[in-house]
């Protein structure tokens, strides 16, 4: 890796959605960037959503028409430039009797959804057949009223910040994780910052700076000496529980509404192997780092969905979960009660030092990162930088110039000796970049040796000198979700792995 330039025109901190478009976005504009991020790429947040790229038809409720439009059409934009990491999903809608939000107010909400997207490549909202509702497998059929259904899409967050971050490295950005900005300070022309990296502090100057610390945005101002004021920023944590997926198997989406009002998703994960229950709204006040799911909101997910779906041998219970996750929230704290209704649109703030300038964001989405970037890049241009115009609406991700169909091909065009199962997890996972794997194993056969099952070397060596992964952690939990497929003995023997590289 190229060593930390002693300048730089943008520093960008934090490696999550947000950091990574924006290091993206400016390396394809001229821009030298240099990226921070102090633990793994997508180590908070970002790898703790519910993974939806998504207009958010709740938010309709709110009369967020414009964060709801400009949602809904880069779900097509993501389809388009990172096909291999993003999938269409649809989702059922069941109204049942009594609920807060009768069927004539979601259809409506839905026919504004269709008419705010921009749709072509998905398909529209509708209302399923009786027959299509009676051949459901487990919903539960009394008190329905009619099932509705919306398309949306599901993406893999953690690798969308990790090609993201890629592609910004074939910029020309300097990205590099275990990199931690110490201190800022305002200097001529922009500011000095120091850098911690391998145990070493050096110091760059930077004419732009960009926090997206998420949840610890306002952490990076109090070690700082930018004169800036901070938002109050609202620590809401969001938790889901995973469980193997029951038989038969449901392979849609669902939008429950429960009986508080919220909504709660199921999702099909993993080729339909997991079923995901998520989310809550609690407030975190411990840090953001320790978010787990608290045994309270393990279950209310699951009496929601319990309420909703016959579970084989009886209700799900803490026992059928196989894994938990949670991620924080940093919403700009607009004051309001409930952490449901408080907005999810991004706020910035902004000061100047000389020629230079800081920004801080604040809140936003996974699905809008894109859009976000477009916005800092704006705000840096009026404040002086010179840059190129709007591109990356267009441009593939790393990896994500094959469409979904050339994947399914070069699943099949697989070297011998790999399964099929594995072709298509590298294929759907790496897109494009599956032929350097495949390449790999061409000129040195014993690289398609299982370490452990279902991984092998030549995956852990991309993973170590392509993708940054630095331990066992990196590549099971983030590069790829190989967690859920091996023992404790497995994992150990990818632990040794990675101590030895
Ligand atoms: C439960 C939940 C579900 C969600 N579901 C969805 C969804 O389905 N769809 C959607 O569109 N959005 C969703 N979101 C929102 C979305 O996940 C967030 O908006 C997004 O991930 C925030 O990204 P970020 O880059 O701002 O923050 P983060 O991902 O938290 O990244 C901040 C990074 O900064 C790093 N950092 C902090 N301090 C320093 C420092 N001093 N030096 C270097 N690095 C530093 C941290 O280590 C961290 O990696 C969800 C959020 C939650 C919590």
């Amino acid at each position: 890796m190229a060593p930390t330039p002693e300048h730089a025109d943008l520093l960008v901190i934090g490696g999550g959605i947000n950091g990574a478009a924006v290091a993206r976005d400016g390396a394809g504009r001229g821009l030298r960037v240099v990226l921070a991020e102090r633990n793994d790429y997508a180590s908070a947040t970002s790898s703790a959503s519910s993974k939806l790229i998504h207009g958010g038809l709740r938010y309709l409720e709110h009369f967020e028409f414009s964060l709801v439009r400009e949602s809904l059409r880069e779900r097509e934009t993501m389809l388009r430039i990172a096909p291999h990491l993003t999938r269409p999903l649809r989702f059922l809608l069941p109204i049942t009797a009594g609920q807060s939000r009768p069927a004539w107010m979601v259809w409506l909400g839905l026919k504004l959804y269709d008419a705010l997207s921009g749709r072509q490549l998905l398909a529209r909202s509708g209302r399923l057949s009786r027959d299509e509702v009676v051949a459901l497998p487990r919903l539960r059929k009394e008190h329905l009223r009619a099932v509705l259904h919306y398309p949306d899409c599901w993406v893999d967050d953690a690798r969308l910040v990790l090609e993201t971050l890629l592609d910004a490295r074939t910029r020309g950005a300097d990205i590099a994780n275990r990199r931690e900005v110490t201190t800022i300070a305002p200097a001529e022309n922009g500011y000095i910052a120091t850098l911690k990296e391998n145990g070493h502090e050096r110091s760059l100057h930077a004419r732009f700076v960009v926090n997206t610390a998420g949840p610890w945005a306002n952490q990076v101002l109090e070690h700082s000496d930018i004169d800036l004021p901070s938002r109050k920023l609202r620590l809401v944590r969001g938790s889901h529980v995973v469980l193997a997926m029951p038989q038969p198997a449901v392979t849609t989406a669902f939008t429950l509404q429960n009986s508080d009002g919220r909504v709660v998703f199921t999702i099909p994960w993993l080729d339909g192997r997991f079923l995901v229950i998520g989310t809550t709204d609690q407030p975190q006040t411990e840090d953001p780092a320790t978010a787990y799911c608290s045994d309270q909101e393990r279950d209310y997910l699951l009496d929601c969905y319990n309420l909703y779906f016959d579970h084989p041998g009886g209700p799900a219970g803490a026992h059928d979960i196989v894994w938990t996750w949670a991620g924080v929230r940093a919403l700009v704290d607009d004051g309001r009660d409930d952490p449901s209704k408080v907005t999810r649109s991004a706020r910035f703030i902004a000061t100047r030092n000389g020629a230079g300038g800081f920004v801080t964001v604040y809140g936003g989405k996974l699905t809008t990162h894109r859009r976000l970037a477009e916005k800092i890049m704006r705000r840096l241009a009026r404040m002086g930088a010179m840059m190129g115009g709007e591109w990356t609406a267009s441009a593939a991700l790393h990896g994500g110039d094959l469409p979904r169909r050339q994947l399914e091909e070069l699943a099949a065009k697989r070297p011998p000796g790999l399964s099929e199962t594995l072709a298509r997890r590298w294929a759907f996972t790496y897109g494009s970049e599956t032929m350097r794997l495949y390449d790999a194993i061409a000129s040195e056969p014993a690289l398609a040796k299982e370490i452990a099952r279902g991984i092998c070397e030549a995956e852990l060596r991309h993973a170590g000198d392509v993708e940054d992964a630095r331990n066992a952690e990196d590549f099971l939990y983030r590069r790829t979700k190989m967690f859920l497929d091996i023992n404790t003995r497995e994992r150990r023997k990818i632990e040794q792995w990675f101590s030895c590289v």
